[in-house]
């Protein structure tokens, strides 16, 4: 048996004036997954937990089975196990993100101007981290570049339980309110912003958040019985996969944004199937940053292309495989356009199982709505289940 599953990121919507009163699902020319539906289920499923907050760390754990109430340990740790940074028990890693502080009033009076250093380049954040490990780093704090502003601090004995508020969401707010508690923490971070005064860089400090120990998942080959690939561009989902236990094959093209070579994604994925791939997990960031942009025409276009150029050729190929398949399309969370954010509202799901296809019906589709008129499947959990029985 072969299992792809399909992931749009945030691309469930509501309804938009703009659209008709239609959603980006029902809006956009996804004729050949709209085929799917007539053949396969399509329900609705709570990805995201009660009192969880909607990230796609979360609803992507899900996805493939993992309670995130159980198993998300933080952004961090995910993201160092995407780069292969070691880490042992007992070791928190942090998000150490590359910021700008305006002012040059004392530290806890500066503001935060920007929460990725202007989208700092890669050589820049690597020569800016560098820096502060030879000032600042130890046996026991080790800071390691990552892609642009996103670099990570692995630490020992630097527990705290407290939730630091992430930079992006205190833009030309001042510093000295949104400090943490820890007092080592604090301190490095000032200390980071006297190392990074004469950096060269946009980088004049870092911000230190997002903190988790390292996940504990079960493979997926121990709960399912099953091996393959994870296809993403995202760091974030190569964590993920990387801890389940999948292939996170390097896609030359995919970027995470709109414009990522689609094509390349759904090859990777062939070619794992090809090579003795049971699961393919195939994520697509598209939708999703477009949607935090506000960029309606873009959602289009990303569920359009992932439509045409990411299902069709994966389909195409287990079709002619003359192996038995099951296929499971659904976006991880809701982002809707209108509101620039995540939400915790059920997500519509279409599972195909090839060898036991439902009475066709023409009006079944892969939408919001469709999915709401059963009882939603009440946990990611509940439907790997069923992809996996
Ligand atoms: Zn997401």
């Amino acid at each position: 048996m072969k299992y792809f599953i399909l992931v749009p990121d945030g691309g469930a919507d509501w309804q938009i004036p703009e659209l008709g009163g239609k959603t980006p699902f029902e809006a956009a020319k996804m004729e050949n997954i709209q085929m799917l539906a007539k053949i396969g289920e399509v329900g609705n499923v709570q990805t995201i937990p009660e009192g969880v907050d909607p990230g796609s760390d979360a609803a992507n754990l899900a996805i493939l089975g993992y309670d995130p109430k159980t198993y998300l340990t933080g952004r961090a740790p995910l993201e160092a196990a995407a780069m292969g940074i070691p880490m042992r028990t007992g070791e928190t890693a942090f998000r150490a993100s590359l910021v700008t502080l305006e002012g040059d009033r004392a530290y806890p009076d500066r503001t935060v101007k920007d929460h990725s250093a202007g989208d700092i380049g890669d050589e820049d954040a690597k020569a800016a981290i560098t820096l502060i490990d030879r000032e600042l780093g130890s046996e026991t704090l080790r800071f390691y570049p990552g892609v642009s502003y996103r670099c990570l601090l692995i630490a020992t004995k630097l527990d705290t339980g407290e939730k630091i508020t992430p930079p992006h969401d205190i833009l030309g707010r001042r510093v000295g309110d949104y400090l943490p508690e820890s007092p080592e923490i604090r301190r490095i971070m000032e200390r980071s912003a006297e190392v990074l005064k004469n950096s060269g860089t946009a980088a004049n400090a870092l911000w230190i958040w997002g903190q988790g120990k390292k996940p504990a998942l079960p493979k997926l080959a121990e709960r399912y019985g099953v091996t393959g690939s994870m296809v993403a561009a995202v760091n974030l989902l190569k964590g993920i996969g990387r801890c389940a236990g999948l292939d996170c094959p390097n896609v030359p093209g995919a970027t995470g944004t709109l414009h990522t070579d689609y094509r390349a994604k759904a090859e990777s994925a062939i070619s794992a199937f090809r090579t003795g791939a049971e699961l393919v997990f195939l994520h697509v960031e598209a939708p999703d940053e477009c949607s935090h942009a506000g960029d309606l025409a873009g959602k289009l276009e990303s569920l359009e292309k992932i439509d045409r150029e990411v299902f069709l050729p994966v389909y195409g190929y287990l079709k002619q495989s003359g192996e038995p398949y099951r296929i499971l399309i659904l976006p991880d969370h809701r982002t809707p356009a209108a509101l620039r954010t995540h939400t915790s509202e059920p997500v519509p799901f279409l599972l195909y199982d090839s060898e036991k296809t439902p009475a066709p019906r023409g009006d079944r589709a892969f939408t919001e709505a469709y999915g709401a008129l059963g009882e939603p499947v009440p946990s990611g959990e509940a439907l790997a289940a069923r992809l996996f029985a």
